[in-house]
């Protein structure tokens, strides 16, 4: 059959796109690799408790559409009034008062010190914009980096990081991905369906796909910046030098989690409160307490310690989180714990990493990937995000990206 548009992937591009395609009465197929819908919003349900293994915050509430799609779809959400209690610790203890107060110190002179830069920014790394602040604050821009964008400060582009919109974050007990998947339902979506080759043919695209050939007037292409570097899907002709070059400027984070599901027992240790072991091996890990007042525990680091906790097998992951994560609890945690699972975004074939980042000096990359210069094709997620919105790394922007570019295809096809 051949359809108007093609979509390759069933994240929160992807699923915009469809949707925009159909709302404007044009016929479309998804075409989706895994078994499952939302991409990297994936909300994990395998250890009896759910836990969102990628997104989830609806960052910037106040214009994000996913908080008007959970209302319409009856989903609740819950404004984020940030952790109750955060307390670092190094050495198997917490930080003395005077050291958590240089800490404070040191992220509030980073801050400022990005704000002072304003519209004065030379397009370098996070790294270099921090290095001649205080030790505490370079320290600052380090646990940042991972933590927050999942990559070492020095690959990051500090204007592609200032960019980004702002505002109110917003959390979803039944799931980020929850929300993702149920606004998906009724769509054109084929699962286990990776697409192989995409050929241009006269009037058109040919894709292969596990599944058999599609034939599609237009296709958009929602598939991370990560697939694309591997040569997972092979363009025939190839991409052009443009978007090959806009390439070799990003590269995927690394943010990793690993969840850890107990028997009950907290440790004295209260729902809401995050800890950080700033010296765990590689770099440093978070651990969220008892979100929601599940008994989980949720372990994130990023950046090369992330990328070399991904590349261990599950069990394996679990061991190594529940023997930090015994640091806290003050004694060996393992006894009481009745399951792990591991979220290696970076070893994860159909992702290839966390999000996309800019590496300093290729601010403009992401804007370059929108114009491919192949008539029909598109390139379309959270990567194109930061190209016209400042939403780039997030479900929202995701969803921005998908549905421009459906207006776009559409339009061409008319
Ligand atoms: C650990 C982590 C935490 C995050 N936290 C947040 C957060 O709190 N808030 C937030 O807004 N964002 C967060 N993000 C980012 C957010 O998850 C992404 O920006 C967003 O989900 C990307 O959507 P997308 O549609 O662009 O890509 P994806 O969700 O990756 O969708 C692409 C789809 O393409 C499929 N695919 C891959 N290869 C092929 C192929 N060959 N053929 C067919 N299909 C293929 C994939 O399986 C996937 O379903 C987080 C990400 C991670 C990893």
């Amino acid at each position: 059959m051949t359809y108007d548009i093609a979509i390759i992937g069933a994240g929160a591009a992807g699923i915009a796109a469809a949707r925009t395609v159909l709302a404007l009465g044009k016929t479309c197929v998804v075409l989706e690799a895994r078994q499952r819908i939302g991409g990297r919003a994936f909300t994990d349900t395998s250890l009896g408790i759910p836990y969102d293994a990628g997104a989830a915050y609806i960052h910037f509430a106040d214009r994000n559409p996913w908080v008007r799609e959970a209302k319409r779809l009856g989903i609740e959400t819950r404004l984020w009034r940030g952790w109750t209690h955060h307390e670092a610790w190094q050495g198997g203890a917490p930080l003395p008062e005077d050291q958590s107060a240089e800490r404070r110190y040191g992220y509030g002179e980073f801050w400022d010190h990005l704000e002072t830069l304003g519209e004065s920014l030379t397009d370098t790394s996070i790294a270099e914009a921090a290095h001649h602040l205080s030790p505490s604050a370079r320290e600052a821009a380090r646990h940042f980096s991972r933590l927050a964008l999942g990559e070492e400060p020095s690959r990051l582009s500090l204007q592609d990081y200032q960019v980004q919109w702002a505002g109110p974050d917003r959390v979803i007990p039944s799931g980020y991905g929850t929300l993702v998947t149920t606004a998906a339902e009724g769509l054109p979506i084929y699962l286990g369906a990776p697409v192989k080759r995409i050929l241009a043919v006269s009037n058109g695209f040919e894709l292969e796909t596990g599944q058999g050939t599609v034939r599609a007037r237009a296709i958009i292409v929602t598939v991370s910046i990560g697939v694309l570097k591997a040569g997972h899907i092979v363009f025939e002709p190839g991409l052009p030098t443009h978007i090959l070059k806009a390439l070799d400027g990003l590269d995927m984070g690394a943010l990793t989690k690993v969840a850890l599901a107990f028997d009950g027992e907290r440790f004295g240790l209260k729902p809401g409160e995050d800890k950080i072991l700033l010296d765990a091996p590689g770099g440093s890990m978070t651990f969220e307490v008892w979100p929601f007042d599940r008994d989980i525990v949720i372990a994130v680091t990023g950046g090369d310690a992330g990328r070399e906790i991904s590349q261990l097998s599950s069990p394996a992951a679990v061991d190594h989180v529940s023997g930090l994560f015994s640091t806290i609890t003050g004694r060996d945690c393992r006894p009481n714990l009745r399951g792990g699972s591991l979220a290696g975004w970076w070893s994860d074939p159909f992702a290839e990493g966390g999000y996309a980042y800019a590496h300093p000096g290729a601010f403009s990359a992401r804007q370059a990937l929108m114009e491919t210069g192949i008539e029909g094709l598109y390139l379309a997620g959270e990567a194109t995000a930061g190209g016209r919105f400042g939403a780039l790394m997030s479900v929202g922007g995701a969803s921005y990206a998908g549905w421009e570019a459906a207006k776009r295809a559409i339009k061409r096809l008319r």
